[in-house]
């Protein structure tokens, strides 16, 4: 996900996938327009790219010409076309194609080409790497399409949003902030069960530090080795070792709409490092919503769950006390951290799962 100005964006379509649709509009002014020497005609400024890409693409005669022309402003239509420039080449008796990067409802190149009409060219096309087939509402025929695309604002290759994000070589395409969320609690709190519950009532996507080392373990990866040697014992896995992990995890889902983070950060260290990663993604934490459970009644529940899951740290009341005392230790005080920036909402973590899921949906709904 990026920001711009006060939008958020994420990816929509690889360089490739955009050279694929340049590709194809080449193809077809290939086929058709061979011996026509047309004047390919870009629309300022969103067509600089597209026309550098497909006129190299074009294996025939041609001329090539820009006009400026809008007729929006920010993300919506104004419905009037702002600015022309006059064309330095004869149009009179010429094949002309309008090339634009993106037709939506078609006002700009509907006005246009009644402009353009005026100067008697034998033939007028227009040609567009992106149409928007759901919202194009004009009589005028759109010739040469390279993708039809859905009705979304976006930007890159060529387009903006108010001036920024032209220069970005892949198509981004515009959506809601990310909602990342820090699902807090002791061990044993309920946080791994409430946050599936939770990822599919909002559509996120659950990263648990620890489930991610125990699948590791499972693999017997270098990870998973180095990661047991401190799990057995009820201690945390050093930060780095977990903050890159985490980092990687991150990766893997560049379009998430946010994430629930479970079980991280578990330090001081870790949440400074998570605050730095989101914000390299224009994003940040929305709060951290705290379980909150008595430690007896934790203990009984981690004994119960080490009976049924086979979990080894669940197995001992040593180590899953020695677990709460790490958590007491380096994992509590990041309640400050968050308290502090106005962030930290606790929920009381007993009862029946429906309930604890109603009491942290009311907290989720809030961020
Ligand atoms: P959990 O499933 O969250 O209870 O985590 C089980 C164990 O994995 C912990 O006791 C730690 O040894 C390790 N672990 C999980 N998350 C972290 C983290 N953020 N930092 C350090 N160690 C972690």
């Amino acid at each position: 996900m990026i920001k711009i100005h006060d939008l958020y964006f994420k990816p929509f379509l690889t360089a490739t996938q955009i050279s694929d649709a340049v590709n194809n509009l080449a193809y077809q002014l290939n086929r058709d327009l061979a011996d026509k020497k047309p004047v390919f005609l870009g629309i300022l400024n969103g067509s600089y790219m597209v026309m550098a890409d497909l006129t190299r693409k074009f294996n025939h005669d041609c001329e090539i010409a820009f006009l400026r022309a809008s007729s929006y402003e920010g993300t919506s239509s104004t419905g009037e076309l702002v600015e022309t420039l006059n064309v330095d080449i004869d149009l009179t008796d010429r094949t002309v194609v309008i090339v634009e990067d993106i037709v939506d409802t078609g006002l700009t190149v509907d006005m246009l080409s009644r402009k353009l009409l005026k100067h008697n060219p034998t033939a007028l096309h227009v040609a567009t790497l992106f149409l928007k087939p759901e919202v194009y509402n004009r009589e005028l025929k759109i010739d040469f399409v390279g993708l039809n695309i859905e009705n979304k604002f976006v930007v890159g290759y060529g387009m903006d949003y108010d001036n920024l994000g032209r220069n970005l070589p892949e198509l981004y395409v515009q959506t809601q902030r990310m909602k990342n969320i820090v699902l807090f609690g002791p061990p044993g709190a309920g946080k791994g069960t409430q946050a599936e519950r939770l990822k599919e009532k909002y559509g996120l996507v659950h990263i648990s530090t620890g489930d991610v080392f125990r699948y590791n373990i499972k693999n017997g990866t270098e990870l998973g080795t180095l990661a047991k040697s401190f799990m057995d014992k009820g201690n945390l896995v050093p930060d780095e070792v977990t903050i890159k992990m985490l980092n990687a995890e991150v990766e893997k889902t560049p379009d998430a709409a946010g994430f629930i983070f479970d079980g991280f950060p578990r330090t001081d260290a870790q949440a400074k490092a998570l605050d730095e990663l989101l914000a390299s993604k224009g994003s940040e934490i929305a709060g951290m919503v705290a379980l909150e459970v008595d430690d007896e009644v934790l203990v009984e529940r981690l004994l119960e769950r080490g009976k049924a899951s086979g979990r080894a740290d669940d197995a001992s009341e040593g180590v899953i006390r020695d677990r709460i005392a790490v958590y007491y230790k380096q994992t509590a005080p990041l309640k400050d951290y968050y308290t502090a920036q106005d962030k930290y909402h606790g929920v009381d973590g007993v009862g029946a799962l429906d309930e604890i899921t109603a009491r942290l949906s009311v907290e989720f709904d809030k961020l």
